[in-house]
């Protein structure tokens, strides 16, 4: 067998391992949503609001979709309390995630706020379960220092 072909640890199956290591930069405008990230920086999320009609965004929304504004949207520290709807462990990961242990993604309504947020969970949720009470924290991730937003037992 070749030295680029491996055994798969899970499936024991025979894998083509790439010689090549992947390195992705992303370049995304964030002009008129840096508040959002100086927020985070401090340990606040935030979300936007519209001051015409009042449509909430989350992830902020530097213009609104609802009534076509296109001015400032105003920005405000949302309620982090809510409910966790649903998950699922994440084996099969993203280029940009490749080199990651497996993790666990999940949705948690946000009742206050009447939305709902996608995000990581904590790996201190050892058994997420639908509907427990979960909050919303903002961590360091371990793995490559990413300030990230995540739902965590509330506590
Ligand atoms: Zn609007």
């Amino acid at each position: 067998m070749p030295e680029y072909i491996s055994k798969d640890e899970k499936s024991g199956y025979p894998i083509l391992v790439d010689m090549r290591s992947l390195s992705i930069k992303y370049r995304i405008p964030v002009l008129k949503i840096k508040k959002f990230f100086d927020a985070l920086d401090k340990g606040i999320i935030m979300a936007t609001r519209c001051p015409v009609c009042g449509a909430k965004y989350f992830p902020p929304e530097a213009w609104c979709s609802a009534c076509g504004y296109s001015g400032e949207m105003e920005f405000y520290p949302i309620e982090t309390d809510g409910t966790l709807l649903t998950f699922t462990k994440i084996f099969a990961k993203p280029g940009s995630f490749s080199s990651f242990p497996d993790y666990t993604v999940g949705i948690a309504r946000i009742d206050k706020e009447g939305f709902n947020v996608l995000a990581w969970l904590s790996d201190k949720i050892e058994n997420p379960k639908v509907g427990m009470p979960v909050k919303l924290r903002v961590v360091k991730r371990a793995i490559d220092n990413a300030l990230i937003y995540e739902i965590s037992n509330r506590d």
